[in-house]
């Protein structure tokens, strides 16, 4: 009798127990699968799924074949064609590299394959049963058809785990949708039950994507691409007016290859920073290509995760592509009046849409007019004429007088002026106006842009005081005379912690006994006479955003103070401010959305006058 104890395993068992690693359900193995024949450079990969995988996972492609030997010896364990040496892991352009997948998918199924390599005459065929398999060599279509059938058929714990076959086909879909997406140039066919589910065509990335995705969520979407020798990014991200449906779809590619990654969704989502609120994902779908000597996939058989041997620097690059892509993007949603609201619509701009057909109530007013002052000779005072046509029309006044804005011609001056206008800018706007002291009407070369003066205010401000807690000299105006605010202990105690906040905004705040605040200047934003008012607010905003949004403090203060200093809605503003204020927005780095995360600015189409007015 020996007292060894230590055996070496039979590969049956060894495979069997292998296969726990690789194969957890269906999708793993449909995933292998797709994978096995991407590596083998198919063209045309069809993929057929009984019971939800469960009776059937087939895969018929195109690829390379394999000869004979290679048919058998592809079900061996750590047998691959991929990679000889460790070494080549540095050089993966494979997603395989395991030798695994077969070897296990064949231990827990019962698998055919027939294959046979594209200038061969003779291929093979491939039968295990049990463990065993049988080779039989004969002529068979060019690439490889891989059927795994009964799967778990001999590891009935594992295949009572399976959930319903609804919740295992998603599973499936899911992995066949993600796997399509990042290889638009091979067509990919899913066959659920004899029944074509998915026909995806070979096409380019963003065809690709409005396949798989779905063609409405692409005018949502910005386009993303940077190109370095080191490294590229490319790919669409939500624009931030597109959030809330955008949930939970995040698609991000490493050399081809999905994978879930906390550091890339973070550098993603930071670059987003203000125009998100806490709980919303943006739709992404990026590729990463780098050099795979930089990156080790190695880490997990299902080989999701992924480390970087930079992760700062990625980190970085992600986020200032991002941020660019962002930033640079005309953001601006464009309005279309809608007779049937509702129909049609792509994006959530209800706020915005024209709120009914032919509304009559909307039209200006003629009740007052006796009241107003009697004009002479024309329709508009010169005053009104001046904001109308603005600064380089100060020239054709000259030469021709106000009431020729009665006069037919005028019409087509006003049109060869507003078609000479090039893109928006303060020099030669042709008019910048105010309606209802609330929206800055301007001309754009493609139509018009309607600005909402307070959400604009408001991102002006946001970046200002956000800089100005890294800068070193507040900007504050001394008050004349000082106010006395009296308050109560907790407002007292938030000022106290705020103080140094608010002293890099611009606040002079002094804090005597007895809940006394002296306020003895304020940030230069802020309306004189308002003092005490307007830091009060700041205070309750304050707390509101802690309490529901948990917003970092500065961040916070920012967004309270921007928010409750901003012109209001219905204050009056000079033309003159008007057009600081539309060139302060334009050099913010956000112009297009409120810290919030609401539109500032929307624009009409000529296009879209002229459909109204019946002149296309
Ligand atoms: P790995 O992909 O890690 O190499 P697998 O067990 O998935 O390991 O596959 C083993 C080998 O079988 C591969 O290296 C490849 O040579 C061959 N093979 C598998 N699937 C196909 C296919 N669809 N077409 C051609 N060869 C294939
Ligand atoms: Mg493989």
């Amino acid at each position: 009798m020996t007292d060894k104890k230590i055996k070496i395993l039979p590969d049956s068992v060894a495979n069997k127990i292998a296969a726990g690693e690789v194969v957890q359900r269906p999708e793993s193995v449909v995933k292998e699968l797709l994978e096995n024949s991407i590596d083998a450079n198919s063209k045309n990969i069809h993929l057929y799924i009984k019971s939800a995988g469960k009776t059937l996972i087939q895969i018929i492609d195109d690829g390379d074949g394999m000869g004979p030997d290679d048919a058998l010896a592809c079900l061996e364990r750590h047998a691959t064609s991929k990679i000889s040496s460790f070494d080549d892991l540095q050089n993966l352009a494979s997603y395989g590299f395991r030798g695994e997948a077969l070897s296990s998918i064949a231990a827990v199924s019962q698998l055919e394959i027939k294959t046979e390599r594209r200038d061969d005459e003779i291929g093979a065929s491939v039968v295990v049963d049990e463990g065993k398999a049988v080779l039989e060599k004969g002529s068979f279509a060019k690439g490889t058809s891989i059927a795994v059938k009964n799967l778990f058929y001999n590891t009935p714990a594992r295949r009572n785990f399976l959930k319903s076959n609804t919740t295992e086909l998603k599973h499936i879909i899911e992995t066949f949708r993600k796997i399509s997406l990042s290889h638009p140039e091979i067509s990919f066919k899913l066959f659920n039950d004899d029944e074509i589910v998915f026909d995806y065509p070979q096409a380019s990335l963003e065809e690709r994507f409005k396949a798989v995705i779905a063609d409405n969520i692409a005018d949502s979407v910005i386009a993303v691409k940077e190109v370095t020798d080191y490294i590229s990014l490319y790919g669409f991200i939500a624009k931030p007016t597109y959030l809330r449906k955008s949930k939970g779809e995040q698609y991000f590619f490493l050399n081809k290859r999905y994978v879930v990654s906390k550091i890339l969704n973070h550098a993603v989502f930071s670059a987003y920073d203000d125009l998100l609120d806490k709980g919303d994902y943006p739709f992404f779908l990026l590729f990463m290509d780098i050099d795979p000597a930089k990156i080790d996939i190695n880490v997990h058989p299902a080989k999701l995760e992924v480390k970087f041997e930079d992760e700062k620097d990625i980190y970085t690059f992600v986020h200032a592509v991002i941020k660019k892509a962002l930033g640079s993007h005309d953001l601006v949603p464009s309005v279309t009046f809608q007779d049937t609201p509702g129909e049609k619509e792509k994006l959530d701009f209800t706020r915005f849409r024209n709120s009914g057909a032919n509304d009559f109530t909307d039209r200006p007013s003629f009740a007052g007019a006796q009241e107003q002052p009697k004009r002479k000779g024309s329709i508009f005072s010169d005053e009104e004429i001046d904001l109308l046509f603005g600064n380089i029309n100060k020239e054709i006044k000259q030469s021709a007088p106000a009431a020729a804005v009665e006069d037919p011609f005028a019409e087509k001056q006003f049109k060869e002026i507003s078609s000479a206008e090039p893109a928006l800018d303060s020099e030669t706007t042709p008019f910048i106006i105010s309606l209802h002291n609330k929206y800055i009407l301007c001309q754009i070369k493609s139509g018009l842009m309607i600005i909402d003066q307070h959400v604009a205010h408001e991102r002006i401000l946001y970046e200002k005081a956000m800089n100005s807690f890294e800068a070193d000299i507040p900007f504050s105006q001394q008050l004349l005379f000082s106010q006395t605010m009296n308050c109560d202990p907790a407002d007292y105690q938030l000022l106290l912690e705020l103080e140094p906040y608010l002293t890099k905004l611009g606040f002079d705040l002094k804090f005597f006994s007895k809940n006394t605040v002296v306020i003895d200047g304020v940030p230069q934003d802020v309306k004189l006479g308002s003092e005490t008012y307007v830091l009060n607010e700041i205070l309750d905003e304050y707390r509101k955003n802690y309490q529901e949004k948990k917003l970092e403090e500065r961040d916070n203060l920012a967004k309270s103070f921007s928010c409750k200093a901003a012109i209001k809605a219905g204050d009056r503003m000079s033309e003159r401010e008007m057009r600081v204020l539309v060139d302060q927005l334009f050099a913010t780095s956000m112009p297009y959305v409120c810290p919030h995360g609401r539109p500032i600015i929307i624009k009409i189409s000529l296009e879209e006058f002229d459909k109204k007015f019946g002149r296309t």
